[in-house]
């Protein structure tokens, strides 16, 4: 089958065109990021007007592209949740449209079951796996035994990973999105691991502790201890500066990612037997090359496989939500026009395809 997707959850614009043989026939993006770095950050009014303005355009592209019309499309799949309701409502109204009008089926997909199962869209991964997925909106740790069926074994109780990078950047001035820019910036500082006396000693909030919950939210108020300090000193802060305290933030999340990750992975083995799970790291901090090495470094010390998405399918995009409506097609879903969108829904909350009436 083929499966056309749509994603308008946040400030990404995307369609894409996916089969099931794991091949990505087209996909259409469009970054908004231009349109919100003026106000350091997302906002939700001019996220939902891009959307409009967009997606009938990148649809066609991705059509045109995969030399395909609607009629060969099998299902079309949207965002339905969670994220910004404009733009989310944007997606799935465009989408009821299109399988309105073409008779096809509309399947509504979890935004984040669209990171969950963006692995398998790369490789035959099977369920059970581990799953860590860090976005801008979200840091958990859950078992993913199925489509619609995960164990959430720990959630962030304050910020996301990426809202982390996101406002320590702004803090530093050094824009948004704030992930790429503390990654590029970490380069060239000075990186401070656990153990080592830094230039700067950042709290790591949680990991003296057992379970699989993150904080991110001392970690912020602690860079703002130390950007105040030199700013007092100094009387600025200078490119070091900025370099040095962007990798002992990034080196900060990732002491955190690794030690919350590794009581999963123990948590696994307890509850579900000796057979190592795959380890799979999915949501756009999961494009950041240094955390992906290390968590992969700790995989391999456990004796788990490791999979990561290429970069461009951990931040937001159509491929992956074409691929979860493709694995809810293939169940049998087709969840009508009266679906609603969700500003709200959690991952743990998604229904298993059991009610599909099929076409
Ligand atoms: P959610 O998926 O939780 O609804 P979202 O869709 O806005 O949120 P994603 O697009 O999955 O989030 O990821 C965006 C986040 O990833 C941002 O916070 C961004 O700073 C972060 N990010 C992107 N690239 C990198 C990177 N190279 N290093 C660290 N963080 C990154
Ligand atoms: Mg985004
Ligand atoms: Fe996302």
């Amino acid at each position: 089958p083929i499966i056309l997707g749509i994603e308008t959850s946040c400030d990404e614009t995307a369609a894409a065109l996916v089969d099931g043989e794991r091949r990505i026939l087209s996909h259409a993006l469009w970054s908004q990021i231009e349109a919100h770095a003026l106000y350091g950050g997302v906002v939700p009014e001019i996220a939902a007007r891009a959307h409009v303005d967009h997606l009938d355009h990148l649809i066609r592209k991705a059509l045109l592209d995969a030399e395909m019309k609607l009629a060969d499309v099998d299902a079309i799949a949207a965002t339905a949740g969670p994220g910004l309701i404009g733009g989310v409502m944007v997606g799935v109204v465009t989408a009821k449209a299109l399988a309105f009008g073409a008779n096809k089926p509309f399947i509504a997909i979890n935004h984040l079951e669209g990171h969950a199962l963006s692995p398998r869209l790369c490789a035959d991964i099977a369920f059970p796996y581990l799953l860590l997925l860090i976005s801008g909106g979200h840091c958990q740790l859950l078992i993913v035994d199925g489509v619609g069926a995960y164990e959430r074994l720990g959630s962030t109780i304050d910020d996301a990973a990426g809202e982390a990078f996101d406002k320590t950047a702004k803090l530093l001035g050094l824009g948004y999105p704030g992930g790429p820019a503390i990654e590029q910036a970490a380069l060239k500082g000075e990186v401070t691991l656990k153990g080592e006396i830094g230039r700067f000693s950042l709290p790591r909030p949680l990991t003296d502790q057992p379970g699989c919950n993150f904080s991110f939210s001392g970690l912020k108020t602690a860079i703002r201890r130390c950007a105040e300090r030199l700013e007092s000193e100094q009387g600025g802060l200078y490119e070091r500066d900025i370099n040095d305290l962007a990798a002992a933030t990034q080196a900060a999340i990732g002491d955190c990612l690794i030690n919350r990750t590794d009581h999963a992975i123990s948590r696994y083995l307890d509850s579900r037997g000796p057979k190592a799970p795959t380890l799979v790291v999915a949501g756009g901090v999961a494009a950041n090359a240094t955390l992906r090495s290390r968590l992969e470094t700790l995989a391999q010390g456990r004796g788990l496989s490791f999979m990561a998405p290429p970069p461009w399918l951990c931040t937001d995009n159509g491929a992956m939500i074409a691929w979860a409506g493709l694995e809810r097609f293939l169940l049998g879903q087709n969840d009508g026009l009266a679906a609603p969108a969700r500003p709200r829904w959690p991952l743990d909350e998604t229904a298993p395809p059991l009610y599909g009436t099929g076409q």
